[in-house]
C-alpha cells in the first residue's frame, strides 16, 4: 500500500472497517485502486506508525502538488513560445508534434 495522502473528502466511514472517521488516510493497493482508510487501519495495512503515515501523506501531497505547478509552467512556456504560423518562405515546413521542419 501506497500513502497518497490525507483527505477529508471521504464516504465518512473507513473503506476497511466501516468505523466512522473524520480525516481518511488516501492509500493506494498493490493492483491500482484508491482506498480511502481511517489511520488506525491505515497503519496496520502500511505497516507503518501513524506519524510516519502524516509525513508520508504530507510528502506524496507536497510531490503532487509540485508536479502541478511544474505541468502548468511548462504549458505556461509552450503557449508562450508557440509559433502561430512558420514564417514567410517556411509555408512548406512541416508541423510536426509542435515543431517544424523542412521540406522532405
Ligand atoms: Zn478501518
Amino acid at each position: 500500500m501506497k500513502v497518497l495522502g490525507t483527505t477529508d473528502e471521504h464516504s465518512g466511514r473507513c473503506d476497511c472497517c466501516s468505523t466512522r472517521i473524520k480525516r481518511a488516510v488516501v492509500l493506494e493497493t498493490s493492483d491500482g485502486n484508491v482506498v480511502r482508510y481511517g489511520m488506525t487501519c491505515a497503519a496496520i495495512a502500511t505497516r507503518h506508525r501513524p506519524a510516519k503515515i502524516q509525513r508520508l501523506a504530507f510528502n506524496a501531497m507536497h510531490e503532487a502538488k509540485q508536479a502541478e505547478y511544474a505541468s502548468k509552467a511548462i504549458e505556461r512556456i509552450r503557449r508562450a513560445v508557440a509559433w502561430p504560423s512558420p514564417p514567410v518562405g517556411f509555408s512548406s515546413w512541416r508541423e510536426v508534434d509542435d515543431a517544424i521542419y523542412p521540406p522532405e
